[in-house]
C-alpha cells in the first residue's frame, strides 16, 4: 500500500518477514519525468509484490524508476537487482560500492569471528541465515555514485546526500533543507537502536557512526523519514539518547572487563544487556548472538582506540583485558 507523507512523496511499507525489524519503509518521489525509489527490500517475491503494487496504485510505471540506496544492507538494496533496467539510473555511496567491488565472501567475517570466541561451527551455520547471504542482490547493476553534499532534485525536492559512515561504511542520507525532511535509513531509527558492527581490527565504526550522528544532530528537521518503524519529529532529541545509549554501552563493557579479564568479545557479549525477548543468552537465536558479537566488537575497538581498554593477547583469540 501507497500512502501520501506529503505532497509527491509517498511511502511504501515492504514487509521483511522472520525480521524483528518488520518493515522497510521505501519512500518514493514523483518527479516529472522519471521517479525516485529510496532503498528497495530484498531479494524476495514477497517484497517484489509489495514494491509492484505500491508503485501501481501510484501510477508509476518501473521503467521511469531511478533508485537511491541508503546502505549496502540486503533489506534496503537486495531488491535493486529485480528493479533495475536498462535505464535505472541507481544512486549509491561510493565506500559502500567499493566494498561490493572487493568483496571476499563472508570468509574474512568468520575469521575475524573465530578470533572474537564466536564457535566457528556456530559461525558456518549463523552465516548460512544472515539476510545478506540468502536474500542479497545476486548480481549488482552498474551505480551512479554520489558523494557527500551532492544535489539530487526529483520533482519538487532538493535533497542533499549527506554520508553519515557508522552503521555501514558510506551510509549516506537524503536532506531536504527547504522543506526539512531528513530520510535517515539506518543511520537514526525512532524506538529501535541502529546495529553498528565490526569485524576487522582496522576502522572504528562506532567511532564513526557518533560523529556522523553529530553531523546531522544540528540540521533542522520538522520530519525524519527512517528506513524502519515509525516516522518522528523529535530528530536531535532521539540522536542524543542515542549518544547516551552508546555512552552507557562503553561503561557497560569496561566494568564487564573490570569483573573478569582477560575475555574475547563473545564472551563480553554474552554479558551484556540486550533488548530481545529471550530469556538468556543461550537461547538467543544464532543470528542474533552474531549482531551481539558485532555490535560488542565495535565498543571494545573504540574503547581501545581511547586506550580504556587493551589486549592481553591477540592469537589464537582475541582477549581484552582494562587499560
Ligand atoms: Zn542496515
Amino acid at each position: 500500500m501507497a500512502e501520501q507523507l506529503y505532497p509527491g512523496l509517498y511511502r511504501i511499507q515492504i514487509p521483511l518477514p522472520e525480521s524483528p525489524l518488520k518493515y522497510l519503509n521505501s519512500y518514493v518521489i514523483k518527479g516529472q519525468e522519471r521517479n525516485l525509489v529510496v532503498d528497495t527490500g530484498l531479494n524476495r517475491d514477497v517484497c517484489k509484490k509489495a514494491m509492484m503494487e505500491g508503485l501501481n496504485e501510484l501510477g508509476i510505471s518501473l521503467e521511469t524508476v531511478d533508485l537511491f540506496i541508503t546502505h549496502l544492507h540486503a533489506d534496503h538494496f537486495g531488491l535493486v537487482s529485480q528493479l533495475a533496467g536498462e535505464n535505472t539510473r541507481i544512486y549509491f555511496n561510493r565506500p559502500d560500492s567499493e566494498l561490493i567491488e572487493h568483496w571476499q565472501g563472508f570468509e574474512p567475517m568468520i575469521k575475524y569471528g573465530g578470533q572474537s570466541g564466536f564457535p566457528e561451527d556456530l559461525l558456518r551455520n549463523a552465516l548460512s541465515n544472515h539476510p545478506g547471504f540468502k536474500y542479497g542482490a545476486g548480481w549488482v547493476p552498474q551505480l551512479s555514485i554520489i558523494e557527500d553534499g551532492q544535489e539530487l532534485v526529483v520533482g519538487d525536492y532538493g535533497f542533499v546526500c549527506i554520508q553519515t559512515p557508522g552503521h555501514t561504511q558510506g551510509h549516506t542520507c537524503l536532506y531536504e533543507p527547504e522543506k526539512k525532511i531528513f530520510i535517515a535509513g539506518d543511520h537514526v531509527l525512532y524506538n529501535i537502536t541502529p546495529n553498528i558492527q565490526c569485524w576487522s581490527d582496522q576502522g572504528d565504526p562506532l567511532g564513526e557512526y557518533l560523529a556522523s550522528l553529530d553531523k546531522v544532530r544540528d540540521l533542522e528537521v520538522k520530519q525524519a523519514l527512517p528506513g524502519h518503524r515509525h516516522l518522528f519529529e523529535r530528530f536531535a532529541g532521539r540522536i542524543d539518547e542515542l549518544k547516551d545509549h552508546h555512552a552507557r554501552r562503553l561503561e557497560e563493557v569496561v566494568y564487564i572487563l573490570q569483573k573478569i579479564s582477560p575475555q574475547n568479545a563473545f564472551e563480553v557479549a554474552s554479558q551484556m544487556t540486550w533488548d530481545l525477548t529471550a530469556k538468556s543468552w543461550d537461547d538467543f537465536p544464532l543470528a542474533q548472538k552474531w549482531f551481539a558479537t558485532g555490535e560488542a566488537i565495535s565498543h571494545l575497538r573504540y574503547l581501545e582506540l581511547e586506550n580504556r581498554i587493551g589486549r592481553a593477547a591477540n592469537q589464537p583469540v582475541i582477549l581484552y583485558e582494562p587499560a
